[in-house]
């Protein structure tokens, strides 16, 4: 598990076991959701439709075998089942707010009775926006559930008519891959669901996430020119695991992701003037668009970078960025370019000559 996330997860669990401490753990639990979510948001605005239902490990034992819009289903469905049909004995935001139609899918279960191509087959059939804005939704209703709940209710428990109305609401698949869901749940205190679904079972769906698209980005740059169209080497960059490059669909560069139409303006200008990138273009010393506007304070270093490009070529210029990483410990290149495109074209030349 992620050694900070793991860290906060045992300091909540440690605070929400003490009245004293209890209000600051279910504080820091609100906080440490919304950091975890911040994870989903930047996965569903940087990548693909088709990243949604791949299985990169599929067939593997563990949670990154399924897909990215399983996980997010998963996770959502299972808390939103527990924060209202089991807690508060209200309806679920997924039929208060109507989900269902509209994201297109005949299931209301957790998926946990899904297998292999089933789990494919089904993400496929998902609108990914829709999705978000219902764990979003989900997220923010349990969030209020756990301002309102006091340190007297950690220690509620469940009884029979908890668990026949989780049957009766057929939220949970009658399979055993599914049906032990009801039997857990409800061998739980109120303290105990905190812990799992709303806490580390978002953490270990999260993490598996993660190396799923991790694995989707490498494969999507995978035989593709690492050089960036504005000059950056897709090789050397810090947001390697995150992007698979403006040259595929698994642009994950913020300059992409924060564009109206998800298109990088370096990307566009360069496909408009039919040029491979910008290092071919004559007005790069000037340009301010995408990664070169002037509010970048990494704008100068890619210009650089560009320049060397056009001066030596891309070979060179990943030699030389070989050599910097051996040299210097640094994430991102304006740290040893500085803030002046010829300083910078300069550094890169002598480490060059090295
Ligand atoms: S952010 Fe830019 S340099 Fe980094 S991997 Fe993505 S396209 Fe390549
Ligand atoms: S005008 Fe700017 S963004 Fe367009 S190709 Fe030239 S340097 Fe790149």
């Amino acid at each position: 598990m992620n050694k900070d996330w793991s860290e906060k997860n045992k300091q909540i669990q440690m605070l929400l076991g003490k009245k004293a401490t209890y209000e600051e753990g279910i504080k820091l639990l609100i906080e440490f959701r919304q950091e975890l979510f911040q994870q989903i948001t930047y996965i569903v605005n940087g990548f693909p439709k088709e990243a949604f239902y791949q299985m990169p490990y599929g067939g593997a034992k563990g949670y990154h075998s399924k897909t990215l819009a399983y996980s997010i289903w998963h996770i959502f469905r299972i808390e939103d089942i527990v924060a209202h049909s089991l807690i508060q004995n209200d309806e679920q935001i997924f039929f208060s707010g109507g989900y269902q139609e509209k994201m297109g899918t005949k299931r209301i279960t957790t998926g946990n009775e899904l297998k292999g191509e089933q789990i494919a087959d089904f993400s496929k059939e998902l609108d990914v926006p829709v999705l978000y804005e219902y764990a979003e939704a989900v997220m923010q209703s349990t969030n209020a559930l756990l301002q309102k709940l006091d340190y007297r209710d950690m220690h509620r428990k469940f009884e029979e008519a908890d668990k026949e109305r989780l049957i009766e609401s057929e939220c949970v698949g009658r399979e055993e891959e599914a049906n032990w869901l009801i039997t857990y749940w409800c061998g739980k205190n109120v303290l105990g669901l905190i812990k799992m679904p709303f806490c580390r079972h978002w953490i270990m769906h999260i993490e598996a996430m993660q190396r799923i698209k991790n694995r989707l980005c490498a494969l999507a740059r995978r035989g593709v020119d690492p050089i960036a169209y504005c000059g950056f080497s897709c090789n050397h960059c810090f947001l390697g695991q995150w992007c698979g490059s403006c040259r595929t669909d698994y642009n994950a560069c913020s300059f992409a992701t924060c564009a109206p139409d998800k298109v990088c303006p370096n990307v566009a200008c360069c496909q408009n003037k039919n040029i491979d990138g910008c290092y071919e273009c004559e007005e790069l010393e000037t340009c301010e668009k995408g990664s070169y506007t002037p509010e970048n304070d990494g704008a100068n270093a890619a210009k650089a970078q560009a320049m060397f490009i056009r001066k030596h070529g891309k070979k060179a210029f990943l030699g030389v960025h070989n050599k910097l990483h051996e040299k210097y410990e640094f994430a991102k290149t304006q740290e040893i370019l500085g803030q002046d495109m010829y300083e910078g074209l300069k550094i890169l030349e002598e480490t060059y000559d090295i």
